[in-house]
């Protein structure tokens, strides 16, 4: 009886010591992360892209330590602007796995599924045709609108309406 009050305690204590960890998918694009206010910081031939990539790495690291902070996570961070191959890896935090290059079935949302507990959209920007947006686009540019149920949307709305169809919530956006 003894061993198996022992045993009980052991199992309630891990459960305790190691709660599940929250399953976060990041999608990171471009032209909406802070700091970013030209076209030479978004382009791969532009004089700022150093800058650029730098501070869309810097962004993703400070919302993957907000989330570790908060407790256990696994997150997986997808590219999601241009050739998808922007951000710095050497500077990314270690703690995340990281999808890059462009050459995805789903693009922005791939990698994202049903086993997901929340979805974070950041770095996004306006949509084509959006009055004063800046570097306003959808897709590869030559989108000049996007309609879902009748309602214009750009890719944070596109990829919100995927998220919702497996289930899994958009926690975080900025666009
Ligand atoms: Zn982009």
């Amino acid at each position: 009886m003894k061993k198996l009050l022992f045993l009980l305690l052991s199992i309630s204590t891990l459960s305790f010591a190691q709660p599940k960890p929250v399953k976060i998918f990041i999608s990171v694009d471009m032209e909406g992360i802070g700091g970013i206010g030209t076209p030479a910081m978004v382009s791969s031939s532009g004089k700022d892209y150093a800058t650029g990539r730098k501070l869309m790495t810097e962004e993703v690291n400070t919302v993957v330590k907000a989330i570790f902070q908060t407790g256990p996570a696994t997150i997986l961070v997808n590219d999601s602007h241009g050739d998808m191959q922007n951000l710095l890896h050497t500077e990314l935090d270690p703690r995340v796995e990281y999808i890059q290059s462009n050459i995805k079935p789903l693009g922005m949302v791939q990698g994202l599924d049903a086993s997901f507990d929340g979805v974070i959209f950041i770095g996004y920007h306006a949509m084509a045709g959006a009055e004063n947006g800046f570097l306003a686009h959808t897709g590869s540019g030559v989108v000049k609108g996007l309609w879902l149920n009748g309602t214009e949307v750009g890719e944070g709305g596109l990829n919100t309406f995927f998220a919702g169809s497996i289930g899994v919530p958009v926690i975080l956006t900025k666009w």
